[in-house]
């Protein structure tokens, strides 16, 4: 067992002040699970990204801007929003590093879609006009409570580290999983019918979410339990 793994984690990225930023829950959680966070660079270098993935011991894809429809193979609609293709370039490369190391990976929000376009999967480019419905998936802050129920789904990954039933989670997305990647496995459903939790069978830990358990585990045990789950299966690296 590794004492204090390293969990990197992809940066987010702000055009306009053309920088590179990091929303402290993300490193906060990883902390007080008993990781080391560590903010990746962007780069679409294979050597660099080889060498993170070598010497890393796990990796939280954050969330961020919409995924360039072009990765599961659409044009965008008017109502997608902005993306930004170096970002999905360098992930692409990241996931694929990932994989065939078996590090293990936590997505969350955008990082669960991009997981899932990434690996065949579709996306709603927008969820208020292709799948509209009562559920509030874009909540106004404060982040920190539940705006929405999903059913854990049972003999998931999920429900090993959370329990089976009924969960309240936060919600901040206007994108979603439409088709499922064959290759992964839903793990949490919405009263709207939306996966918002998936999971790689046949790898030790690969998982996303849809939620956002880094502005939720300060209150939310289920939310500091995945970035405990992730760093209990980056120290087993
Ligand atoms: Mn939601």
């Amino acid at each position: 067992m590794k004492k204090n793994p390293w969990i990197g984690l992809v940066p987010l990225i702000d055009p306009e002040k053309e920088s590179l930023w990091m929303l402290p829950g993300y490193m906060e959680g990883v902390l007080a699970a008993g990781g080391v966070p560590v903010m990746l660079p962007l780069t679409q270098e294979r050597a660099v990204i080889s060498e993170l993935a070598d010497r890393l011991d796990g990796l939280i894809f954050t969330g961020g801007h919409d995924v360039s429809p072009s990765v599961y193979g659409e044009g965008p609609l008017p109502q997608c929003g902005r993306f930004l293709p170096e970002r999905d370039e360098m992930e692409k490369l990241l996931l694929d590093a990932a994989l065939e190391r078996n590090l293990p990976v936590l997505g969350i929000c955008r990082g669960l879609q991009f997981m899932n376009a990434a690996l065949g999967g579709t996306l709603y480019q927008d969820l208020p006009t292709q799948h509209p419905s009562e559920v509030e998936h874009e909540m106004k802050p404060p982040f920190d409570r539940a705006a929405h129920e999903v059913t854990v789904l049972a003999d998931t990954p999920l429900a090993q580290i959370l329990g089976n039933g009924v969960l309240g989670v936060n919600s901040r997305h206007h994108q979603a999983v439409k088709e499922l990647a064959p290759c992964l496995k839903p793990m949490a459903i919405s009263p709207d019918g939306l996966i918002e939790a998936a999971y790689l069978p046949g790898k030790s830990f690969v998982l996303g979410v849809q939620w956002h358990p880094e502005h939720f585990f300060k209150k939310d045990d289920g939310c500091l339990a995945l970035f405990q789950a992730l760093v209990a299966a980056a120290a087993r690296q």
